[in-house]
């Protein structure tokens, strides 16, 4: 049995193939895949497989995808070339006729507005097509989106587009804790999982740091023009900036929340905002 990451260089790809080892899953049965090979030498040392893999290199995932019993496709992060970019992943993995792909979506899929998911919906229409067995994960947002804020939120408070919307957001070591059950287990295929931790609002954001952290801190709503406006000012590019605030106008209609899935997989509450605060302060 193999299973195949791609990702590896990355935060979640990374986080899956410790889950894997974690389980128990026998480091020459895990292949971790990444543009830069030499980011996983580490990896290779404790005697993972390490292939080169790039999406905009179909021969790179051919090769890289040969033996693949389970493959975990990471979602690339160059936003708006996604789609050619997954669909070569999934040319190449129906070329290795792996038993099993495992990829990583976003929340709700098939209804979100957000701009975001429209890649998102294309791959898993891609992956549909091949006739692949499939699991779309599909993961709300990272809790590291907000606690790799709190120097800010802490001089600032927290501003947002988000309304009073909730966010079911987890770990990035839960959601691939999650993905390691499914690489593992023998679940049923050609389904799909809306992952996410306990849901809050911004505003029980900004309460949750004021009260660990001894500083008020609130929440400031605004319009979405007026958040990408201030995102810019902040120093971040234009185009990301929109993404970003077009991902609070989505979690304000409820976009981001999703059910219970994740403490289903990992058989326990996944961690929660105030753990994650906690632990980053
Ligand atoms: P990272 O940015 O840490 O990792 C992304 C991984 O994808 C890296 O290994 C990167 O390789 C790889 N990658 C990107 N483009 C390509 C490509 N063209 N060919 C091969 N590999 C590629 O992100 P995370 O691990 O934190 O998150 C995983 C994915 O989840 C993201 O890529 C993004 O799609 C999505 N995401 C979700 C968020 C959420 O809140 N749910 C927030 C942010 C992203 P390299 O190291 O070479 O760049």
């Amino acid at each position: 049995m193999s299973i195949v990451v791609t990702g590896a260089t990355g935060h979640l790809g990374r986080l899956t193939i410790e889950a894997l080892l974690d389980r128990g899953v026998p480091a020459d049965q895990i292949v971790a895949l990444g543009r830069d090979t030499g980011r996983l030498a580490d990896l290779s040392g404790r005697g993972v497989a390490t292939r080169r893999a790039d999406y905009d290199d179909p021969g790179s995932l051919r090769a890289a995808f040969t033996g693949a019993e389970k493959l975990m496709f990471v979602s690339g992060s160059e936003v708006g070339k996604r789609v050619v970019q997954h669909g070569n992943v999934v040319t190449a993995a129906k070329e290795a006729n792996v038993g099993l792909i495992a990829y990583t979506s976003i929340a709700n899929a098939d209804t979100s507005s957000l701009v975001l998911a429209a890649e998102h919906k294309a791959t898993e229409q891609l992956i549909k097509d091949s006739g692949l067995p499939y699991v779309f994960l599909r993961n709300s947002w990272y809790l590291e989106n907000y606690t790799g804020q709190l120097p800010t939120y802490l001089e600032h408070g927290v501003a947002g587009a988000a309304g009073d919307g909730r966010v079911s957001a987890a770990t990035r070591a839960d959601y691939a804790a999650a993905a390691a059950t499914v690489l593992t287990g023998s679940g049923p295929a050609n389904t799909r999982y809306e992952l996410g931790g306990p849901p809050f609002t911004m505003t029980e954001l900004a309460t949750e740091i004021s009260r660990q952290a001894g500083t008020p801190v609130s929440y400031t709503d605004l319009p979405v023009d007026r958040y990408t406006e201030l995102l810019v000012a902040a120093g971040l590019p234009e185009g990301y900036a929109a993404v970003l605030a077009d991902g609070d106008r989505g979690l304000a209609q409820g976009e981001l929340e999703v059910g219970d899935d994740l403490a289903k997989l990992l058989g326990r509450t996944p961690t929660t905002l105030a753990e994650a605060i906690r632990v980053a302060l």
